[in-house]
């Protein structure tokens, strides 16, 4: 079985669809044949990675709703060794037509059960929202990764999205861990990306992964050209970012398999309760320290 990660973040704009895009694309780089799959309506990752709308084409709601057979739906992509799995926005109706289905969580996860042993990552693509799509990949997944916008507020919503987590945790998917928290949009020159950057990694401690994506305009031009960054510039700091994580990725998944060591991630797989309690403002783990953000504690409240 392949392991299977979730990009989500109920907050928008966090740079899920980006890595979602780019993770994939430097794993399958790397020789880990690997699938992506478009959770949201929106299709932002199955156009970034090179298929425009098309009305004709089959995607997951052909899957998750109409039974068809996934092997119609995937999609070969530019990339060697990376599928895809696309939405359309036909997936709006799932969510809904979903409702009041029994099992309704565990339609994805069903699914995935067919094919995952095909590849050895599978990597999801979440809609900003906690909704019925999204619980379907995090009940379907080994782990969730969570991209955090180097910004002002920047854990605005995440105590929301780690008690989710927990919730899962206690019903659905007892074994999901945290792949990892991963700072996006790192803008070096600014003391407030240093100081949201180094208070993130003071209340998570080593879920962070050591791998920064900063804030470069090339990867924001990719996707205007359905390509991954490492097709559009390899050369960009932006590519070179997404390989290094990764490079993290696999690392950590050859830590836990007993495959290979030196990762600087240990924090893979670790339990959400200390990470909930972080946010919240206290402390579950002693590898876990509180951190200097006042708003995390607020938000936790605030919810
Ligand atoms: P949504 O919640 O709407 O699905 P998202 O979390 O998937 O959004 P993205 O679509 O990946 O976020 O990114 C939001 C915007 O920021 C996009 O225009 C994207 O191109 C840009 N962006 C993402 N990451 C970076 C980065 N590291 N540097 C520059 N621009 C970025
Ligand atoms: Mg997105």
């Amino acid at each position: 079985m392949g392991r299977i990660i979730a990009i989500a973040n109920q907050k928008g704009g966090v740079g899920k669809t980006t890595t979602a895009i780019n993770l994939a694309a430097s794993l399958a780089a790397a020789e880990q044949r690997t699938l992506l799959i478009d959770c949201d309506p929106q299709s932002n990752t199955t156009a970034g990675i090179g298929f425009p709308k098309d009305p004709a084409r089959r995607s997951l709601y052909n899957a998750l709703i109409l039974h068809e057979p996934i092997e119609k739906i995937i999609q070969h992509t530019q990339v060697d060794g990376l599928d895809l799995l696309p939405a359309d926005k036909n997936l709006v109706g799932a969510a809904v037509e979903l409702v009041g289905v029994e099992n309704r969580e565990f339609f994805l996860k069903t699914l995935l059960g067919e094919i995952s042993g095909d590849y050895t990552f599978v990597v999801m693509d979440c809609p900003p929202t906690l909704d019925l799509l999204t619980l379907n990949a995090l009940t379907a997944s080994d782990s969730v990764l969570v991209p955090i916008q180097c910004e002002y507020l920047a854990l605005e919503g995440v105590s929301e999205l780690l008690d989710t987590l927990m919730r899962i945790r206690r019903s659905l998917n007892p074994t999901l861990a945290i792949e990892g928290i991963l700072l996006t949009m790192y803008d070096e020159r600014t003391t407030l990306s240093r100081q949201v950057a180094s208070d993130l990694r003071s209340f998570f401690g080593s879920q962070v992964f050591a791998t920064v994506i900063p804030r470069n305009v090339r990867l924001a031009e990719a996707p205007s050209h359905g390509k991954p960054i490492i097709f559009y510039d390899i050369h960009s700091k932006g590519a070179e970012s997404y390989i290094q994580l990764a490079k993290e990725v696999i690392q950590n998944e050859q830590k836990r398999t007993g495959q290979g060591f030196g990762s600087t991630n240990p924090g893979a797989g670790a339990n959400t309760a200390a990470a909930s309690a972080a946010a919240a403002g206290g402390s579950a783990d002693a590898s876990v320290s509180t951190g200097t953000i006042a708003a995390p504690g607020d938000d936790a409240a605030g919810n």
